[in-house]
């Protein structure tokens, strides 16, 4: 084992050190110079061979070798770490001034978020929320709420008939089916009183369907929110305790309610409710300075239909009149909507544009 020999191996791994590119090379030329296998770790390993005079020579020969090699190692080792370092800076940088291109967060319709908000006002009271179908057996839809079988509403010219099958395999026509899409959120009430125990103290959002054309004030498909609240010894006064708790929360706590006399077959006595203005508070009332274009200086808004339960729906939904009472009124989300945020045409509401719905919030 001459000097030289060790010399040349030492040499060589310095080399192969400093001509390492990157990290990988680096890698591979460390495991051919300092691994197991490398001709100075081989050289070391003959060491014990030799005479006591010659071992120590050579073992501390070999020793200063594999110092220095392994110092050029961790030196090429730091020195290319660094370059990795300042190319990944430069490379992964990330540019805070380029435009930015991610689609922007969506949110709720406001139909739906204002549905829910008068929800809402009902389940702090305690009531529950009660859903049904869409596509609705006509008996639910007319018959259980007291709609005689020649009432208008039930006609083809309000109401959609579903095509359904007749017993001899033919598709019936118009309004054979028994099926329709419901009218309103009132069936949801049938349903109750028949899935429920008593007393029932419900609220029924929903979608509800007429065919009417779209147009600035109707479509065919719109939402409704229905009350119902059956109990024992419950009276005209609690619906309209109820009413002005809901406008209250809605819109203000100095705001009322009024009851106009009105015909629905599924309530008796029935009402039309409107709410005070909420915008003029009644101030625009023979105030022709101060005209209100929200309520047309009537000082009142029409809001919905209410009323006592009709006894016969009591009777069709199997709970005793003599017993229990109670009352039931709905309005429509698309009008209050309308007038609460002065929207002016009903198509803008069904379109999907996000120019409409933008302005009203990312509440989710
Ligand atoms: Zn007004």
């Amino acid at each position: 084992m001459k000097p030289e020999e060790i010399e040349r191996m030492r040499d060589e791994a310095l080399d192969a050190f400093a001509a390492a590119g990157d990290l990988d090379a680096l890698q591979a030329a460390k495991v051919a110079h300092t691994g197991g296998t490398s001709p100075l770790a081989l050289a070391n390993r003959e060491i014990g061979a030799l005479p006591p005079q010659a071992k120590a020579e050579a073992g501390k020969r070999i020793g200063q070798a594999r110092g220095a090699v392994s110092k050029a190692l961790a030196g090429r080792q730091a020195e290319l770490e660094a370059e990795r370092d300042a190319r990944v800076l430069v490379e992964e940088a990330v540019d805070v001034t380029l435009p930015h291109d991610r689609v922007p967060a969506g949110a709720r319709h406001p139909l739906t978020t204002m549905m829910e908000r008068v929800a809402d006002v009902f389940v702090s009271m305690g009531y529950e929320i009660a859903e049904g179908p869409e596509v609705e057996a006509e008996w639910f839809n007319f018959d259980a709420l007291n709609f005689v079988p020649d009432h208008p509403a039930r006609q083809t010219q309000d109401t959609f008939f579903v095509q359904g099958t007749r017993e001899d395999g033919k598709p019936t026509v118009d309004d054979e089916s028994g099926i329709v899409l419901r009218t309103h959120t009132s069936p949801v009430q049938a349903r109750a009183l028949l899935d429920r125990e008593l007393p029932v103290y419900i609220v029924c959002p929903g979608r509800v369907y007429r065919t009417d054309e779209l147009d600035a004030t109707h479509t065919p498909v719109f939402h409704q929110i229905e009350l119902l609240a059956i109990d024992e010894g419950l009276t005209m006064s609690d619906l309209k305790g109820t009413l002005d708790h809901m406008v209250k929360a809605l819109f203000g706590a100095d705001m009322k309610t009024r009851l106009r006399p009105n015909y629905f077959p599924f309530t008796e006595p029935s009402a039309e409710m409107d709410m005070l203005c909420y915008v003029c508070r009644g101030e625009s009332v023979g105030n022709p300075d101060k005209p209100c274009r929200t309520c047309s200086s009537e000082g009142w808004i029409e809001l919905g239909g209410c009323g006592m339960v009709n006894p016969r729906v009591l009777v069709a939904c199997g709970v005793d009149p003599e017993k229990y009472s109670g009352f039931a009124f709905g309005f429509g989300i698309e009008r209050m909507l309308m007038f609460r945020h002065n929207v002016e045409d009903m198509r803008d509401m069904v379109e999907g544009d996000v120019r409409f719905t933008r302005p009203f919030g990312m509440e989710i």
